[in-house]
């Protein structure tokens, strides 16, 4: 169970590049990385494609002045300067300048923690894990749902054979708040999701199918697909060609084969992120909307609710526990979780540990990749007129 302690022997120097007083997303990386207080420090930051707001906002969250900076260049090149200088970067802007500034803080020879889809394309993504490489960082990707601890208890059963062998799966991560093109007009969140130039070859492929093909992995780590085929549409035509609804049909190497479905156009539903493997003896089912608990069916028997924090549980599982059962616990809980494993990761690195990289389950670079790589080959299935496509592991042809 996980209370607070130290993980490790101090606190990472701790930046962020965007997140800042409109943006999303920002205040979830806050709440995953400084929940412990022993794992990351907010020391600096640039915060805002608006200085002046950045700054004001910067201090506001209680960063010194002088350590606001008006843009993420200016950032690196000053901290580098300082003995007490930061040590990794949380990249939280719009995804067109993910690749740009990850580049940039790998070469100020920072550790780098980047919101998803990573880059536009694998190939982006090889070259910048080979800079990583080079440089000795780690680079983490906030797939923020991953850090649930019912997904290692998923991932424990698929491995003991508690479900037999997988036939079925089934994935879906949907919503329905884009149901009509208001937003696309009035958010700037939503304007620059369906502009393929900053959000890539996607909208919801990558918006929001890349964080459940990335738990699927997590959960199945053996299963590899070998072909794919992908159908989306544009059911706010300003949209196209970028997709509002996406679904993907998937065949893996072992013989089982998938589906899934995204979405944000799925009106009315609030809360649609569902991952369901159905195996030879008995199926796994888990939803967001309940993620401490855990849906047990065996073929023939009642259906068993397993519940978080319970003793029954896997070692795995009730490691990264941190209420106790009887109290509530969600995405913020989660998004704690994955920080504080690129936390151990970054500090493993730091020490040339790399037996504790081996065993760390978390997303790294490699799962920045896949969702990259997934993205790619759904496109790819997509534009030729929805065809199976073979799913391809090196990088897409047409780059
Ligand atoms: P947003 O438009 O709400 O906010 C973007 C923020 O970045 C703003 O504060 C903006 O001022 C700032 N910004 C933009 N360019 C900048 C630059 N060059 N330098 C400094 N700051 C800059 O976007 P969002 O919804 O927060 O999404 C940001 C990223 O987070 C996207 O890649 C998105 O896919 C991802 N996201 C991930 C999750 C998740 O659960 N992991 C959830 C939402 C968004």
């Amino acid at each position: 169970m996980l209370n607070g302690e130290k993980k490790i022997t101090r606190p990472l120097r701790w930046a962020m590049v965007g997140g800042g007083r409109l943006s999303q997303v920002g205040y979830k990386h806050r709440t995953g990385a400084l929940r412990d207080n022993t794992a990351f420090q907010l020391v600096a930051g640039a915060f805002d494609i608006d200085p002046e707001r950045g700054k004001e906002f910067g201090v506001h969250i209680g960063v010194e002045e002088d350590r606001c900076y008006a843009d993420y260049k200016t950032m690196f090149t000053e901290e580098a300067k300082r003995d007490d200088g930061v040590e990794v970067v949380s990249i939280a802007t719009p995804n067109g300048t993910h690749y740009e500034i990850c580049k940039a803080a790998l070469e100020a020879n920072l550790h780098v923690i980047c919101e998803k889809p990573l880059f536009f394309t694998t190939k982006e993504v090889i070259e910048i894990k080979q800079l990583a490489e080079e440089k000795g960082k780690i680079v983490g990707v906030t797939y923020g749902f991953s850090g649930n601890q019912m997904l290692l208890q998923m991932r424990a059963m698929i491995e003991k054979g508690d479900i037999g062998d997988i036939r079925m799966v089934e994935l879906q991560y949907t919503h329905g708040f884009n149901s009509t093109d208001e937003a696309d007009k009035f958010s700037d969140a939503q304007k620059w999701r369906v502009d393929p130039k900053i959000a890539g070859p996607s909208f919801v492929l990558g918006d929001l199918s890349t964080h459940t093909y990335y738990m699927s992995q997590l959960i199945m780590p053996d299963m590899k697909i070998s072909k794919l085929l992908c159908d989306r549409q544009s059911f706010i035509e300003s949209r196209a060609p970028l997709e509002d609804n996406a679904y993907v049909l998937m065949h893996y190497e072992n013989g089982a084969v998938g589906r899934l479905w995204t979405s944000s156009v799925n009106a009315g539903c609030m809360d649609g992120h569902r991952i369901r493997i159905v195996g030879s003896k008995a199926s796994l089912e888990w939803w967001d909307s309940k993620p401490g608990e855990l849906s047990y069916e065996i073929q023939g028997q009642p259906a068993q609710t397993l519940i978080r924090a319970m003793p029954y549980l896997d070692e795995s599982c009730n490691a990264d526990e941190r209420l106790g059962a009887l109290h509530v616990e969600g995405l913020s809980d989660s998004w704690a979780n994955i920080y504080l494993k690129f936390a151990i990761a970054m500090d493993a690195k730091n020490r040339g540990d790399q037996d504790t990289l081996d065993h760390l389950v978390y997303p790294d670079i490699n799962a920045g990749l896949e969702g990259v790589r997934w993205i790619e080959n759904c496109v790819r299935s997509a534009d030729q007129g929805s065809v199976w496509v073979d799913f391809e592991y090196e990088e897409a042809k047409t780059q």
